[in-house]
Parts: structure tokens; sequence; C-alpha cells
């Protein structure tokens, strides 16, 4: 019988929980030993590995976290702690991995895999930035939850007759901003991939205020990295008195939503598949709204699309 083991790895995201579930509960349907690795690769070379049954698993799919905790291990990106790595696996028996993180963590298990050990990354994380995935585990729980924040924000710059500059994650990209602030029908939203004009949207503005607009609520990306600067400038211009929100961690917890445990169910189901077969190096993901894999080397070089028709929607109904 195969011995599998599932870590989670980098940024926690909302569904992990629901992903390290479907690995174990997958692995022990096929009749496969499952083992989860605590504190991403560190876990591997620390032998921190927990056996798991059933119920290792049970009560966990609507919580957000990890249960198997993660952390960043530098020692990983040398190829010696990879080596080892390798050799810690060939001690415990283990027929492969399920890596649950981002494009970091998806560069180790291809090292490891290259190492003989087969590997499958599932993409998981709230900002989803990974380019050979539409979907990332958390990113819709993340989404819910900035809106939600964002609703609460709006009932207060109405009653002030306030414009709300609010940050919310994405690292470099602007996937989260733009979705959410499409979703709270936002006045504005500014994102890595586009080159904004603040002058443009103190315009806009003034132009609304004059069809009687009273508040205002602007979206920016974390990758912008200006918040502050850009609440000041649009109060200095306008004279609307504006306020700053970093919307920050809390995007990061939080039950996840009916979308993200059901994708990481598939998604990790699709991975225990995959390692049954002895196939490892690949990343799981989904394309055209289904679940496929990938060569993990092929999906570090792809690109993603930025949401253009989206951003032009937004910006055209935002009056
Ligand atoms: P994410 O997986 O969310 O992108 P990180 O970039 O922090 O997060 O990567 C998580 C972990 O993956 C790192 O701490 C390290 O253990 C491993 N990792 C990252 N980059 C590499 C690399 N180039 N080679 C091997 N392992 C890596």
């Amino acid at each position: 019988a195969k011995k599998i083991g599932v870590l989670t790895s980098g940024g926690d995201a909302p569904g992990m929980n629901a992903a390290v579930r479907a690995v174990c509960r997958a692995g022990l349907a096929k009749g496969m030993e499952v083992v989860g690795i605590l504190r991403g690769y560190n876990g591997l070379l620390n032998g921190e590995v927990i056996e798991m049954n059933a119920r290792t698993v049970s009560g966990i799919i609507q919580r957000g976290g990890t249960c198997l905790y993660t952390a960043r291990c530098p020692e990983f990106r040398d190829i010696e702690g990879v080596k080892k790595g390798r050799d810690k696996c060939l001690e415990m028996g283990l027929d492969g991995i399920v890596v649950i993180g981002g494009d970091g963590s998806f560069r180790g298990a291809a090292d490891l895999s290259a190492q003989g050990i087969p590997c499958i990354g599932l993409p998981g994380t709230i900002d989803n930035d990974i380019s050979c995935t539409e979907y990332t585990i958390g990113y819709d729980t993340a989404m819910n939850t900035a809106m939600e924040m964002i609703d609460k924000i709006r009932d207060t710059a109405q009653s002030h007759d306030r414009c709300s500059v609010v940050e919310v994650m994405g690292r470099n990209a602007g996937h989260i901003a733009i979705n959410v602030a499409a979703a709270v029908g936002a006045e504005a939203v500014i994102t890595p991939e586009k080159p904004y004009d603040l002058n443009a949207i103190a315009q806009k503005m003034e132009q609304t205020k004059k069809s009687g607009k009273t508040h205002f609520i602007i979206v920016v990306a974390e990758g912008v990295g200006k918040t502050e600067y850009i609440t000041r400038t649009l109060q200095d211009i306008t004279g609307v008195e504006s306020r700053a929100t970093i919307l920050g961690h809390v995007q990061r917890g939080g039950s996840p939503t009916v979308r993200d445990r059901v994708v990481a169910t598939e998604m990790g189901y699709h991975a225990v598949e995959l390692l049954e077969q002895g196939i490892g190096n690949r990343v799981v993901g989904m394309k055209d709204n289904k679940i496929y894999d990938v060569d993990i080397q092929e999906a570090l070089s792809m690109k993603k699309p930025f949401e253009e028709e989206l951003y032009k929607i937004l910006n055209e109904t935002a009056f």
C-alpha cells in the first residue's frame, strides 16, 4: 500500500483545511496510509509528522486557517535542504506528498519531485495570483469577507458624507480588488496592473457629487502600496473628508465559503488520484471551470490575464 503525506506551506488561506481533509479521506478511501506534515517543509525536515486516520480530519472542513500549521522554510530553498527532505521521505516510506500553497511552495515541490519523491501542488492562497489556475483555494472567502467589511464601512461613510479608501489584499495582483470593487459598487478601483490618475478620480468624484452623490468608496489593492497617500491626495483635491482603512489579515481568516470547500475537496481528491498512479511534479488547477493538472515548471512560467472586461464595466458604470 502507498503512503502519502500532506502539508500546507506559505501563507494560510480559508479552505486549506477542507483540502487537507479531502487528501486524507481520499487517500484512506484508496487504501493508502496518510500522514500530516506540520509547518510546511519544516515538518518534513524536523520529522514533525502525525499519522492521520479518518477522525483526524473530523470537524475541520468549516474552519479557517490550517490544522497542519504553516510556515516558511528557508532551508528548503537550497538543494541540500531538498535532499534532506528526500532522505526523510525515504526513511518514512513516503511515496508522495501533496503540497498546499503558492508558487514558492510549488518550486519546493518541483525540486523534491526531481529528487524522486512525486509531489503534487494545490493552489492555496486568498490572492488568486497563481497563473496556472483560474481559481485558488481561499479566494472566494477572502472576497466575501472584504465585501462584507466594505458594506459596513459604507454605512458610516454615508452617515458622514465621507470618502472611504479601502485597501484589500492580493499581494502584487488586483484580483481581489477588482472583484470586490465591482461587488460593492465602488467609485473606483486602483490595482497594480493598471496606471491610475488621482486627478481623474477626483474629477469624477466632483462630477458625481453634483448629481447628488454624498459618499464614495475607492478600493485599492495592497500591491499599489500607497493607500494613505491616495487618501490624502483625494481629500486635498476634492475637499471631501477621506479616511483610509486597511483591511489586513481579517481577509485571511474565517469559515470557508461553499466554493472554497467544494474546490478544495475536488482538488484534494484529484491530487491523490495522481499520486495513486505514481505521478508527481504537477499542479492541480482550474481551467474553463474544470479541475485539471499541469507540469509544475510549465505552471510557473504561465501568465494570468487581467480581468479587462470587468475593469471596463466597473469604470463605465461607476458614477
Ligand atoms: P508561497 O508558497 O505562498 O508562494 P513562499 O514563497 O513563502 O510562499 O514559499 C513557501 C515555502 O516554499 C518557502 O518557505 C520554502 O520552504 C519553499 N520554497 C520557496 N521557494 C522555493 C524555491 N525556489 N525552491 C525550493 N523551495 C522553495
